[in-house]
């Protein structure tokens, strides 16, 4: 009898004492648990002038507190996704939901939690688009069918969901959210094979674009990376239980090993079993996201082949010290994601490292604006210049990129009052031209402030005494590996999975997942 073959799950972990749990549970409510936390505070970091971070994936499958882990993988794994998160935990016969709007530490409480049973758990965090913040869509998705209890979360975006939902609800299919991440769901209920597992199968090989993924079933818990690679997604061991996540920082938290990198195109099992391997995909050329090195991963986090994402920003710092240096007093980041390129921009030129500007970590959006009268007020909240670093000397501030080019201008004018006698704007990525379709919220094309004006024009309008990028080969070449590995479009317009017409329709409707 093969995987996912069986009616019932074999237990791995005692379920006896869940049992009661859970039938003291299912006396006080129905099969789903509240849905929405009682301590939601909507909150958001957004910042309008940088890309979006997509979202966050954790599963972890044998482990007694299950639901535990998933919450505090998920609160390592917050960058990248601060609109809302679920939890989905099983126990092999059934399923135990919770989500909420907001931040991790504001979803989940030691109640919540004690009530997610089971051994197994999948989590999701979403950031999403303005008006897309809808609780129909946040993930874990969970449904129930043929073959049982089913969830999914899902990083990345699908180019043909449009396309593919449209087949579904000509064959009768009812959406329950305006994700894309759903279709999997119908195409896997949808599909003819035999087995769950090659439903799942045939329900990948249809959907074209970014996809890590991470399912629940009442067997156990299936990771999945497209063949492209785009998106990260890692394979950890605590003790005799095995997990994954979107990225290593997760496992740091747990005390985890890293075990290696899930392979793009390859579809892992973790279930009583241990860990089952397949290669079910055709072959793609790799395509990961180059962007996930320049500001997306967190800088203690190993992505792509277990590579540091610290230093591999540092190395593009100071690649971009090398390319456009110029005579200045200190080198100082933009905080905090400028940091790491910053500290390499100031060793590869030998100039002093600073810290010119401070940012207080504890904004949301629950600040009350004032009137107009404070000027650069939105800045001024997130970033603050300290004069006496600044004052009478030619500075040079490293920032990971520049996407509408308004906060650029509001940190030259800041560090000017603050008396910076020069500003010399470096960073470390190529101008940003076109949109990405792979999982990262971006402006549109006109937004982007590079895709119609030249460099000079852009250092006009930030009013900087000097403005330099890294080159696109620049950044390959400090990124470890070949530079044919990485996805690159956002700089260059060429798009490893080219997009049809009617793609091309459906990624101005659909929501983009994350
Ligand atoms: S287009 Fe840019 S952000 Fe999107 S996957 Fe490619 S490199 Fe990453």
């Amino acid at each position: 009898m093969g995987f996912f073959d069986r009616t019932h799950a074999e237990p791995n972990v005692k379920r006896e004492t869940q049992k009661v749990k859970r039938e003291t549970i299912n006396k006080k409510t129905a099969k789903e648990l509240p849905i929405v936390s009682p301590f939601t505070v909507h909150r958001s970091h957004k910042s309008p002038d940088k890309f979006h971070d997509e979202c966050a994936v954790f599963g972890i499958y044998g482990h007694k507190e299950a639901a535990n882990l998933t919450y505090l993988g998920l609160y390592a794994l917050q960058h990248r996704g601060q609109e809302a998160s679920g939890i989905v935990s099983g126990d092999g016969e059934q399923f135990y939901v919770h989500k909420g709007k907001g931040l991790v530490a504001d979803i989940y409480n030691p109640q919540a939690l004690d009530q997610l049973l089971g051994s197994m758990a999948i989590g999701h965090n979403r950031y999403s688009t303005a008006g897309g913040n809808d609780l129909k869509n946040v993930q874990p998705f969970s449904v129930n069918f043929a073959f049982g209890n089913l969830a999914l979360a899902h990083n990345g975006n699908l180019i043909n969901a449009q396309v593919l939902r449209h087949e579904l609800e000509a064959y009768g299919a009812i959406f329950q959210s305006t994700s894309d991440s759903e279709v999997i769901i119908h195409l896997i209920a949808h599909s003819r094979a035999d087995t769950l597992l090659a439903r799942i199968i045939d329900a990948l090989s249809q959907v074209r674009g970014a996809f890590s993924i991470v399912l629940q079933t009442d067997e156990g818990i299936i990771a999945v990376r497209d063949p492209h690679g785009f998106r990260p997604l890692c394979l950890g061991r605590l003790g005799n239980t095995y997990l994954v996540a979107s990225e290593t920082c997760a496992f740091d938290l747990l005390g985890a090993e890293i075990v290696r990198e899930i392979e793009p195109g390859e579809l892992v099992v973790l279930s009583d079993k241990g860990v089952t391997s397949y290669k079910p995909f055709a072959p793609a050329s790799p395509a990961m996201c180059v962007f996930e090195y320049v500001y997306f991963a967190r800088p203690d986090s190993k992505i792509f082949g277990a590579n540091a994402v610290y230093s591999t920003r540092k190395a593009l710092g100071r690649q971009l010290a090398k390319e456009s240096s110029v005579p200045a007093d200190i080198v100082i980041p933009v905080p905090d994601s400028g940091v790491p390129a910053s500290l390499g921009y100031a060793e590869g030129a030998g100039i002093p490292f600073e810290l010119g500007l401070i940012r207080n970590h504890y904004v949301g959006r629950t600040f009350i604006e004032p009137e107009q009268s404070i000027r650069h007020f939105g800045v001024k909240v997130k970033l603050n210049a300290v004069p006496e670093v600044l004052e009478g000397k030619r500075v040079i501030v490293v920032d990971d990129s520049l996407v509408r080019g308004t906060t650029s201008r509001k940190i030259v004018k800041m560090l000017r009052n603050a008396g910076a006698k020069e500003v010399h704007m470096r960073i470390s990525s190529p101008p940003i031209i076109s949109p990405c379709f792979y999982g990262i919220d971006t402006p549109t094309k006109k937004e982007l402030i590079a895709s119609s004006h030249t460099t000079e024009e852009i250092r006009k309008y930030i009013t900087a005494d000097s403005l330099a990028y890294l080159s696109l080969d620049g950044m390959l070449n400090a990124s470890p590996g070949t530079p044919s590995q990485y996805c690159n479009a956002c700089f260059t317009e060429r798009y490893p999975i080219p997009l049809t017409r009617a793609e091309e329709w459906q990624l101005g409707l659909f929501e983009p997942s994350i």
